[in-house]
């Protein structure tokens, strides 16, 4: 099964000049959607999580199976605002601004082995502030997984180190 083939480009998308990598055609597609969380269960299982940590909003729908598969529980890492219970908050940079996201501070006992979960890798930046937010919680930060990697924007190089599982390198 060739998930490249199965991913969409989309020309200036969310703005001019960047050209986004659309995965809802792998999600939609039986076959690709099964080899894809089969393929990223079988790299993830080696590193034994106790807990995947899935970015929102398209973290959730890889981080989900990824931890059923596994058997392990699952923590949503959300935008402002959106969890209930009290949080640990983590700024980042972005192009034009800064952002932030959240996790439960009661999501996982401190020492917990945690791998973190999303659908790409650009900057960095995202994933970068989960692993702030991981270590604020006292989580032992085992490995990340990204379906995909644009690799020419060096985002690996800003992650706190642990091991980066990727499925498909631009
Ligand atoms: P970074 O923080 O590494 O620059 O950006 C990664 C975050 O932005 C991820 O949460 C990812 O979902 C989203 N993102 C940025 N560019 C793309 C893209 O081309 N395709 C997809 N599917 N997500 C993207």
């Amino acid at each position: 099964m060739d998930l490249k083939a199965l991913i969409r480009d989309i020309p200036d998308f969310p703005k001019p000049g960047i050209l986004f990598r659309d995965i809802t055609t792998i999600l939609n597609h039986a076959e690709g959607w099964r080899t894809l969380v089969d393929d990223l269960s079988d790299r993830c299982r080696e590193y034994s999580p106790d807990y995947i940590v899935g970015i929102e909003s398209r973290g959730f729908i890889l981080g989900a199976p990824l931890a059923y598969t596994l058997g392990v529980g699952f923590v949503p890492v959300r935008k402002p605002g959106k969890l209930p219970a009290a949080v640990f908050s983590q700024d980042y940079e972005l192009e034009y601004g800064r952002d932030r996201i959240e996790m439960h501070q009661d999501a996982f006992p401190p020492g917990s082995r945690i791998l973190i979960v999303d659908d790409l890798i650009a900057t960095g930046g995202t994933a970068a502030a989960a692993a702030q937010l991981v270590s604020q919680g006292q989580g032992n930060l085992v490995a990340y997984a990204f379906v995909v990697e644009l690799v020419g924007l060096g985002g690996r190089s800003k992650l706190p180190a642990a091991p980066i599982i990727t499925l498909l390198d631009y």
